[in-house]
């Protein structure tokens, strides 16, 4: 199995969860490969985070892994040139654990417009912001995969 939202917490708070002990989890729950969120202490939104996240995962994974880049609202411009060595770009629309909160269309747009087609988008939102990003997602005719669906309305 692949488990395509892990949360592993390193780096910045390793006493809840760190690459070693998230993927023996996993592993020991039958999965083979995790994909980690970009949420961390940096969070990864650039070369540099990206570079520091993949020595520390790459140093304590017991399993494949791969990871995702945080869209920030200054960072839509290099991701592409990165995004290869990513799963994906997630993007947090509501309240979040981090400093990617984005709560501007507008960025959300140039996010969608710069974001290479190859790769996904994955979308943290809850509630009215579910609705507000299925729209940008038709506007630019791209996928986008909604994590966190719990309620009714969403
Ligand atoms: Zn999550």
């Amino acid at each position: 199995l692949i488990d395509v939202h892990v949360h592993l917490r390193e780096p910045g708070a390793e006493h809840k969860e760190d690459f070693s002990s998230g993927t023996a989890a996993a592993l020991a729950g039958g999965f083979t490969m995790v994909c980690a969120m970009p949420n961390t202490s940096p969070a990864i939104t650039d070369a540099n985070t990206l570079a520091l996240v993949q020595k520390l995962a790459k140093a304590g994974c017991r399993c494949d892994y791969a990871l995702y880049l945080g869209a920030a609202s200054d960072n839509a411009a290099i991701l592409p040139s990165i995004a290869s060595q990513a799963v994906g770009l997630k993007m947090y629309l509501n309240d979040t654990y981090s400093t990617l909160k984005m709560d501007n269309v507008a960025l959300w747009m140039e996010h969608f417009e710069k974001w290479p087609k190859q790769y996904p988008i994955v979308a943290h939102a809850e509630k009215q912001t579910v609705a507000a990003i299925l729209m940008v997602a038709q506007l630019y005719q791209r996928p986008v995969h909604i994590c966190h669906i719990a309620k009714k309305e969403e």
